[in-house]
């Protein structure tokens, strides 16, 4: 049994006030979901303190592969692991079109969080080009292969994947249950023997009144959040949906 996990991405948003608030109205309830909360990096330890005595981890939304030094404006796994950082979210779809990261960049991020410790959450999806012209699932086979190259299965079984399709990101368009349940059932078999220990969360556009229905597909092991989850309430909604 996969415990349910959901991650909320804050992206390039918030404030110091806005850490404080949301804390104060993140009502879990016990909700049996594991818990966490990726800031932007100037606000790791201050969700660091908030966090200590709830069940609730702390992510940070990037890395450096580089281990230190010349490499200005990066940021380590080991600095991350300094301020009580447990998860990674590495390949997010923002981090390959925007900065140009490319599958084997991100396969060395991830060898990078997991050397230091860290859970890498590894994000894959397709294009909507690449589903319309019928190639999702080898577009996600490739982004997929990058790591395997470089990790054994014990090592898979330390990480998390996001199934995000691009198109549904901050769109509020959203993969149907069976479509996600799809991809989510091919990468688990890409992954092998690591298959079944591994969680696969789903990303893109999840609100609360559609997480029911994608978490009660069988590959679905919860959710990465990124609009929704700046709301503390719907994100509230969302973990609680997740345990269920
Ligand atoms: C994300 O940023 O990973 C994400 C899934 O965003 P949204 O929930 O806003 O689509």
């Amino acid at each position: 049994m996969r415990t349910p996990l959901v991650a909320a991405n804050w992206k390039m948003n918030g404030s110091r006030e806005f850490a404080e608030g949301f804390f104060t109205a993140l009502d879990l309830e016990d909700s049996g979901a594991e818990v966490v909360i990726c800031p932007p990096f100037p606000y790791l330890s201050l969700v660091a303190d908030r966090v200590a005595n709830r069940a609730i981890a702390l992510g940070a939304q990037n890395l450096s592969h580089e281990a230190a030094g010349a490499y200005t404006g990066e940021v380590s796994a080991a600095m991350l692991r300094d301020v009580e950082t447990r998860y990674v979210i590495v390949g997010h779809s923002e981090r390959r079109s925007l900065y140009g990261e490319s599958s084997e960049l991100v396969a060395s991020k991830f060898v990078a969080a997991q050397e230091s410790g860290l859970v890498p959450i590894l994000c894959v999806g397709e294009t909507l080009q690449e589903r319309e012209e019928g190639w999702a699932l080898d577009a996600i086979a490739a982004q997929l292969q990058a790591v395997l190259d470089r990790v054994v299965a014990d090592d898979l079984k330390r990480a998390v994947v996001a199934y995000e399709p691009v198109w549904a990101i901050g769109t509020g368009r959203t993969a149907t249950p069976e479509q996600a349940q799809e991809v989510h059932g091919f990468i688990r078999e890409r992954l092998g023997s690591a298959g079944d220990a591994v969680r696969i969360l789903y990303g893109g556009s999840v609100k609360s009144g559609n997480a029911t229905a994608l978490f009660s597909q069988a590959d679905i092991d919860g959710a990465l959040v990124g609009g929704a989850s700046l709301d503390a309430e719907e994100f509230g909604k969302i973990c609680r949906a997740a345990a269920q």
